[in-house]
């Protein structure tokens, strides 16, 4: 294996975990935080959850979990070019998701909606909140108990107010601090992913059709390549060789722009990279690029009628069932229903403590399960 960059991070310049554990024979500990994440309930969730498409709309469609295995390759490769921390850029491509509600951004939406009196919903703090507190595995400590670095790459963005809760890993929101690179790159590793991929499962789903698609310059440029070089391509072949050639020309890109960017801030270590400017970036075209990418997909796929329908239920289910526990949290499962009952003693607490046990639960959710558990609560006739 290449030597890391003096920049990157490395066990030696880690923070460590928040509870001081022995050291893993024969693994890193980042390949720990993998292994970890790989092994917690939420991350299996992800294979039933909504990226775009529900789950049950067809079986070929992206879900979170294959999103995020689309990310962590893209992350492991730019920073293996980088010689930046491989493992953890894939700890922290793996776990970016695992707070996210079922029904993707609209069910995140309701959610937020539902707790706007009691702090808020948001998919990234959820995720955190999901490492740091709600997978129960350990003996010694709640959560998973990951290292620093891992943490601060899931914790992407976060307001002023909950930073200052957050303690040591808020505080480069309110010194405006930027994270490792390989934090950075997980950031525009994602962004890839979805943009490529929701480009795929549009056309899969005949929302959206390749004539649309060739108003979008960068869409546009590939196809023609690729029918040039192979003048018989058509159908599923042909999407898939133009989506493959797009990801490969933004993962060059970034490479490249990040490497002149590097070059001209020259960090001589990991401090330096957290008081420098942004360093992993795409250059100005392909970031001018991938903004159309992603204004044509939001007006063409994610508001169309159809996606709209659906994330319309979506935002009904996540609603009622807050609705429903909040008003008799005797409905909840036994574990939610203490983490409910925790901090009982005034009485705003006890709303806020409720709300927050209700929000963990719908988060936890998959598609399916949230359909079914409406089901149980609303049909009569079902149990
Ligand atoms: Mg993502």
């Amino acid at each position: 294996m290449t030597e890391l960059a003096c920049y990157a991070v490395c066990v030696a310049n880690s923070r460590g975990r928040a509870i001081a554990e022995p050291p893993a024979a024969e693994r890193s500990e980042f390949q720990r935080d993998r292994d970890r994440i790989i092994h917690s309930t939420a991350f299996r969730r992800l294979e039933y959850k909504t990226q775009v498409f529900v789950n049950h709309e067809g079986d070929l469609f992206r879900t979170r979990l294959t999103h995020s295995i689309e990310v962590a390759q893209i992350a492991r490769g730019i920073a293996r070019a980088l010689r930046l921390n491989e493992d953890l850029v894939e700890a922290i491509a793996l776990a970016h998701d695992l707070g996210h509600t079922p029904f993707g951004h609209a069910g995140q939406d309701a959610l937020n909606a539902c707790m706007r009196n009691y702090g808020g919903f948001e998919h990234n703090l959820q995720s955190l909140r999901t490492v740091d507190l709600l997978e129960g595995r350990y003996a010694a400590f709640d959560g998973l108990n990951l290292c620093f670095e891992t943490r601060e790459g899931i914790l992407k963005h976060c307001s002023p107010e909950r930073a200052r809760e957050l303690g040591e890993l808020g505080l480069r929101f309110l010194e405006d601090r930027r994270p490792s690179l390989e934090a950075q790159i997980c950031n525009l590793a994602d962004e890839i992913a979805y943009n490529n991929h929701d480009v795929d499962d549009g056309l899969r789903s005949g929302l959206i059709t390749l004539e649309q698609l060739d108003q979008v310059d960068t869409f546009a440029r590939h196809v023609l390549e690729v029918r040039n070089e192979h003048p018989a391509i058509a159908g599923r072949r042909l999407i898939h060789e133009t989506v493959r050639r797009m990801i490969n020309a933004q993962v060059l890109d970034l490479i490249n722009e990040t490497r002149h960017r590097i070059a001209a801030a020259a960090p001589s270590s990991l401090e330096a990279v957290h008081t420098a400017p942004p360093l992993v970036a795409f250059s100005q075209g392909m970031h001018a690029q991938q903004r159309s990418l992603k204004v044509f997909l939001r007006d063409q796929l994610y508001r169309h009628y159809q996606v709209l329908r659906m994330t319309n239920k979506a935002r009904r289910i996540v609603s009622d069932l807050f609705g429903a526990f909040m008003a008799e949290p005797a409905l909840l499962p036994p574990q939610y229903q203490q983490m409910a009952l925790a901090g009982q003693s005034a009485e705003i607490f006890q709303h806020a403590a409720k709300a927050r046990a209700v929000a963990d639960y719908i988060a936890g959710m998959t598609d399916r399960y949230a359909i079914r558990e409406h089901r149980r609560l609303f049909a009569v006739g079902e149990i």
